[in-house]
């Protein structure tokens, strides 16, 4: 079951730097994923997916963020930290971050196809789990899921890959 609880206006503007995140993987040829991570209302972590760039599959924006967080707090755990994420975690981000004892998860669209909070699993909240995360999610929706349409689309139509002109 996925809460919602009250937005505020912080949480609006660590969404909106996760969505600076998501539009600079966007202008790097990533797929446009952005994270945030705020300890005590501030950011001590901002990531963009970079599995490309990296040639690595783990390189996810949450992921990235998470060490930069663990490094920048000196701990292995994130108990009093906020994650902020433009799409909805896969199931290894969603698995890392209940590892790290992340406090709460921020996202702004479903992933239907691979989301792990809630929408094709639900990793954040399994009860064989030793630590439940706290959900918020929908926050600049739209915005985070456009991003993900026009890269797609850009994708689709870029020259060489559409194959039916030619
Ligand atoms: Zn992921």
């Amino acid at each position: 079951m996925i809460a919602n609880p009250t937005v505020s206006v912080i949480d609006r503007v660590l969404m909106q730097e996760a969505l600076k995140q998501a539009q600079l993987a966007f202008e790097h040829d990533e797929v446009p994923i952005g994270a945030v991570i705020a300890y005590k209302n501030k950011i001590i972590a901002k990531a963009h997916n970079q599995v490309e760039t990296l040639k690595d599959p783990t390189a996810h924006a949450e992921m990235i963020a998470i060490t930069q967080a663990t490094n920048y707090l000196s701990q292995k755990w994130l108990k009093d930290c906020s994650l902020y994420v433009t799409i909805e975690p896969c199931s290894m981000c969603a698995g890392a971050l209940v590892l790290s004892r992340i406090k709460k998860i921020c996202f702004g669209a479903l992933d239907l196809k691979t989301g792990a909070c809630g929408s094709v699993f639900n990793i954040v909240h399994h009860k064989q789990l030793n630590h439940k995360i706290e959900i918020q999610r929908g926050l600049f929706e739209d915005e985070c899921g456009r991003l993900i349409s026009d890269f797609f689309k850009k994708k689709r139509e870029a020259p060489g890959i559409d194959l039916k002109d030619s």
